[in-house]
């Protein structure tokens, strides 16, 4: 018997459920994944995240050749075209089986709905787990058997349910043949004809053992403090460990098992390690809500009384969001970072996300667009309950009328300016204070000829207008 293993988001061969239990069940292993131009245009993925993930399948393809399993890789339109592809590859391949690691987004669960009409009408069975999360979907309703939509219970009843789940990451699987040499992917090919960047590489090495060491050393560095700095962009607070777990070079079990290396417990309230698991189920939490309530999924907000917000479609004010020309320093060190890098700090994301859809009261769907065109850790999930979160349309939302003034948070995050000075390098000469305070910022603009642009509209005057908006409705 031989198992075709399709890989998706769970490029690593560490703690592989579907990796695992393809080797276990004792036949030859085949492995395969999908380059899918027209899905990742559709789905707004980012270029330089695509890139990261090629990359990642590059050792990826090398490591499973140690192990005796051969990668393919197969350039398809579409999702469309995966059910007729994946059946191609197994018949070329004699497969009796196909393995894969569960995805929740709206997409992959379509797509996978026809590979599994497509495979059973070929006889072919198929064994699908789930590995994404720490814990998966449908394993944490309310009483009355709905899906949370509000964290603190969610979060309560996943600490109730830990100690009965496995989360014990897995070892690489034996060897199922002997080391293969491993096949060079076209990659180069399939980077140049996208039009891939390659200037991410060097910045997030990709792969499962970088992955690995960056872990390693967050937690040995990183964790204990985290609590401490991880509101602060100006320093490496964070593990920014997402573009990894987004492409699933590394599992959410194994942050879980290195924080708890040392100590079996759950670690005590209001310390690093507490604070940084509690981000791990926000992130499950948000997988949920998309499981849950697939509307959000579908551009439409989860509270569904926004839906008669009157967005404004301003492509000025947009554009200047989009490039970091806002006139707000801390939203434009923000966006320049995310256009620079790939990635910003999660501070950042929640004000330049709240500038946007309160501020500008620009649809927060045209900024959630833009963040998957341009993180590496882009995903649905997380993406867009994070939007939702900000634009107070979505669960468990920032109340409407709280909203962020971009310099009270930019003199509480980053008071001496450092971060909003590697960014916006043209505010080099302007003192901490005027960074903070737009009446002091313009004076020093003007006084010091500083090229930088006006507030794009008055704090005020913003705030009026989406609170007026707001109740409204
Ligand atoms: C508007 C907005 C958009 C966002 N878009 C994304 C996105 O596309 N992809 C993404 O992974 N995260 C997203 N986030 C959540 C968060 O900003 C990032 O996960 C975090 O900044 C990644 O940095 P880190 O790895 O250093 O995180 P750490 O602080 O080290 O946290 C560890 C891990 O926990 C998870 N995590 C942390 N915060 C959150 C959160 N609020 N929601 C869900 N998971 C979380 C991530 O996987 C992260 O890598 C978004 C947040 C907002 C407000």
């Amino acid at each position: 018997m031989t198992a075709l293993l399709w890989f998706r988001r769970d490029l690593r061969v560490n703690d592989n459920r579907a990796l695992y239990n393809a080797v276990q069940a004792g036949g030859g292993v085949v492995a395969v994944a999908f380059v899918t131009p027209q899905q990742w245009q559709k789905q707004n993925e980012a270029s330089a995240k695509i890139s990261f993930w090629l990359a990642g399948l590059e050792e990826l393809a090398s490591r499973l050749a140690g192990l005796g399993i051969a990668l393919h890789l197969e350039e398809v339109a579409d999702n469309a075209a995966i059910p007729g592809a994946l059946s191609r590859v197994s018949h070329q391949h004699a497969c009796s089986a196909l393995y894969f690691n569960r995805e929740y987004g709206y997409y992959e669960q379509q797509r996978d709905e026809s590979v599994q009409k497509t495979m059973q009408a070929q006889k072919i069975r198929i064994f699908a787990f789930d590995d994404r999360l720490l814990i998966e979907p449908g394993r944490l309703l309310t009483g009355s058997g709905g899906y949370y939509t509000v964290f603190t219970p969610f979060k309560k009843s996943w600490l109730g349910l830990l100690p009965r789940v496995d989360v014990d990451p897995l070892p690489v699987p034996d060897s199922v043949a002997a080391s293969l040499s491993p096949r060079k992917l076209p990659l180069d090919e399939i980077s140049h004809k996208l039009g891939l960047p390659d200037w991410c590489r060097d910045m997030w090495p990709a792969g499962e053992l970088a992955a690995q060491k960056r872990l390693a050393d967050f937690v040995r560095h990183g964790l204990e403090k985290y609590h401490e700095s991880r509101d602060l962009p100006a320093v490496d607070g964070t593990s920014c460990l997402s573009p990894w777990l987004a492409c699933g070079a590394l599992s959410p079990r194994q942050c879980l098992a290195a924080v708890r290396r040392e100590n079996k417990k759950w670690p005590a309230e209001g310390t690093g390690a507490e604070t940084w698991l509690n981000e791990l189920i926000w992130r499950d939490f948000y997988a949920h809500v998309v499981v849950g309530f697939p509307r959000v999924s579908r551009a439409q907000p989860f509270q569904k009384k926004t839906t008669a917000l009157k967005w404004r479609y301003d492509d000025h004010d947009l554009q200047a969001w989009q490039t970091g020309q806002t006139g707000y320093p801390i939203v434009d060190a923000a966006m320049r970072q995310l256009n620079q890098t790939g990635w910003m700090h999660n501070r950042l994301r929640m004000v330049a996300a709240m500038f946007l859809s309160k501020h500008l009261l620009i649809d927060w769907r045209l900024g959630e667009k833009y963040f998957m065109q341009h993180l590496l850790d882009g995903d649905l999930a997380a993406n867009n309950g994070g939007w939702q979160w900000s634009a107070s349309t979505g669960t468990d939302a920032v109340p409407y009328f709280r909203i962020f003034n971009p310099f009270s948070q930019s003199q509480r995050f980053d008071a001496n300016g450092s971060f909003i000075r590697r960014y916006c390098p043209e505010l080099e000469p302007v003192s901490a204070a005027a960074l903070h305070d737009p009446v002091k910022l313009a004076s020093e603009i003007a006084k010091k000829k500083i090229s930088y642009p006006a507030p794009v509209v008055d704090h005020k005057v913003a705030r009026e207008r989406a609170l007026a908006a707001f109740k409204n409705l």
